[in-house]
């Protein structure tokens, strides 16, 4: 198959005055890259629009594909789980993917993630900013180096940036931490444990950032 030269979702993006919804629905016709043709659906955002906090990130994994939802496969089981140990509701935050078709390769009957390529990201980019514009969230997570690299740039390591508010036009906080999925990944138990408690910590210190806005 033939990859076009320039991919870009603009185009795609509703005119006139924009809602979530609309964003939404447009979405779902979206063909900005060569991502649409083997996914099942696109996998817009969740949440509302007076979310103080959204989180962003990679792309919708095999389950998400399939449900048309964000995080709401294993990755998100293990995102929810860590919301609930870090005091954080997500029935009060938007959720969202930097990419928003699945990019996979199929093994047998398994379909494995593939990451997507920076100009996937790029061109996938007019949906997010276009979420952030109409929410306005006070704090911006970005989950996982495509996320995080999508904002900062190639050169951006999560290792060496995480957990920490960093200088950005996003929001007034953004911060950067693993992905659910990295936790996942891990060899064995003892390191998927301590993926885990340190993913709780960041998202802890989100929890501090939020209350403290709250106050
Ligand atoms: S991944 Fe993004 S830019 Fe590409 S087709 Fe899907 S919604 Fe459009």
């Amino acid at each position: 198959m033939a990859t076009r030269k320039t991919s870009d979702a603009e185009p795609f993006l509703p005119e006139g005055r924009r809602t979530l919804p609309k964003l939404r629905e447009a979405a779902a016709h979206c063909q900005g890259c060569d991502l649409y043709l083997h996914a099942t659906q696109t996998v817009f955002g969740e949440g509302s629009t007076g979310a103080r906090l959204v989180f962003v990130g990679e792309q919708p994994g095999d389950m998400e594909d399939r449900k048309g939802r964000p995080f709401v496969g294993p990755a998100g089981r293990v995102f929810d789980r860590a919301l609930e140990a870090a005091g954080i509701a997500r029935d009060t935050t938007y959720v969202t993917n930097a990419v928003k078709h699945f990019k996979f390769e199929e093994r047998g009957k398994a379909r494995l993630h593939k990451r997507p390529r920076a100009g996937e990201v790029k061109a996938c980019r007019p949906w997010l900013s276009a979420e952030l514009e109409l929410i306005r969230p006070e704090i911006v997570v970005l989950l996982g180096a495509t996320a995080a690299q999508a904002i900062f740039g190639p050169s951006f390591r999560i290792t060496h940036s995480r957990g920490r508010p960093l200088e950005s036009t996003l929001a007034k906080v953004v911060i950067a931490t693993a992905h659910p999925s990295s936790i996942l990944r891990a060899p064995d138990e003892e390191a998927r444990h301590a993926a885990f408690e340190e993913l709780v910590e960041d998202l802890r210190v989100v929890a501090k950032h939020l209350n403290e806005k709250a106050k």
